[in-house]
């Protein structure tokens, strides 16, 4: 029986080439609108249950990092709730994806996808928490809302920190994170959340890239910029994603920041710092080496400080980065931190890999490491 396949859904992605053999489906992925980029794939395949299938990505080896797709395995989903590794083969040019459909029709996807529905859903239960105030920063080059969700009540000396994530549409892993931070942060009943909400005002922003994620782009926007370039000098025209928070960042201030991501290739849970921006301190560093060892800590060994970028050197920091961009502006710890689209390697599952439910621990396990660096920040 013949396939049909199809990625015209929220943040569907991929080009069919041939589908007439179940056996030897040639696709491709589209590259970002405007852009060069591409890796980010999701799409649904529907045949007849039972039925083998091998699909064929045949331009891998073109994408944006091909060290991506070494010992990588794709995600498949029957139910778009639970989402299962399946064997998946990188040849240094395509990537092979073989399975057996269980049921008819079946989704695959680079990583668990993060829905705009989802988001929207995220966004209205953080306001129904009557714990989170729920605002807009603007509109989107596509019209849509770029969404801020406030937390604790500005007061003198209090911290405020800023915690952002999908600059990179395809990296969902960042919004999962996000949905276990603030599920444990608008939790009435979580002591260390409570103490969090009333020492600090936090800015949160779920999704930085609405457009990007709707449109199933791996790392830029409408307009195929790439946003964690845009730091320096962001404009409505290109980047109103980034131009709207840093102008929100300059009104209220930053003491904290962590903008969250995913590697392609990096196998481990890490932080980038911002040693190489011109004004490093001893304090930034400091701060910086206390937040990792309590993450290390409250993350039950997810999180780990062994493996990530090399560090960069005095004066060699890329100030367009978000990270290095509001550590130079605000004298602040700032933070990158990246989660795995494979595994962790420290503690492997083979069934899941790197995973919605391990990305929300994460983000949950968050609170107790910036509640230790808390009274340091100001
Ligand atoms: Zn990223």
């Amino acid at each position: 029986m013949t396939l049909n396949i199809s990625s015209a859904f929220d943040g569907g992605n991929i080009l069919v080439k041939d589908a007439s053999d179940p056996s030897n489906v040639r696709l491709e992925i589209r590259k970002d609108n405007e852009s060069d980029f591409y890796q980010w794939f999701y799409f649904r395949v529907t045949g007849e249950r039972g039925q083998d299938i091998r699909l064929i990505i045949e331009n891998a080896g073109g994408a944006a990092y091909p060290k991506g797709w070494d010992d990588y395995n794709a995600v498949v989903s029957y139910d778009l709730m639970e989402w299962k590794r399946v064997p998946t083969r990188y040849d240094g040019q395509a990537l092979t994806i073989e399975t057996t459909l269980s049921r008819d029709a079946v989704y695959l996807a680079y990583f668990a996808p993060y829905p705009s529905d989802r988001h929207a859903q995220l966004v209205a239960g953080a306001q129904s928490s009557g714990a989170a105030k729920v605002s807009i920063l603007g509109q989107t080059l596509d019209g849509r809302d770029l969404d801020l969700i406030t937390i604790g009540e500005p007061a003198e000396g209090k911290p405020t920190l800023w915690i952002t994530a999908r600059q990179h549409p395809g990296e969902t892993m960042a919004e999962w994170w996000m949905e276990g931070f603030l599920e444990r942060l608008l939790d009435l009943t979580d002591e260390m959340a409570m103490k969090l909400r009333e020492q600090a005002v936090l800015y949160v922003v779920p999704n930085m890239n609405p457009d990007g994620s709707a449109r199933g782009h791996l790392r830029t926007n409408a307009a195929g910029v790439n946003l964690n370039r845009e730091w320096q000098s962001p404009s409505m025209e290109k980047s109103p994603e980034v131009f709207l928070v840093l102008e929100e960042m300059k009104k209220n201030g930053v003491d904290f920041a962590l903008d969250v991501h995913g590697d392609e290739a990096i196998p481990y849970n890490f932080i980038a710092g911002t040693e190489g921006i011109p004004s490093w301190t001893d304090k930034q560093a400091a701060l910086l080496n206390g937040f990792s060892h309590a993450y290390v800590a409250s993350s039950g060994g997810e999180f780990q400080t062994k493996y990530g970028y090399p560090k960069n050197k005095p004066g060699q920091a890329n100030l367009t980065i978000c990270n290095n961009a509001v550590a130079e502006k605000f004298d602040c710890l700032a933070m990158t931190l990246e989660m795995p689209f494979k595994d962790n390697a420290e503690l492997p599952d083979e069934r899941f890999g790197w995973s919605p439910p391990r990305s929300k621990r994460l983000g949950a396990n968050v609170i107790d490491a910036i509640l230790t660096v808390l009274p340091d920040l100001r």
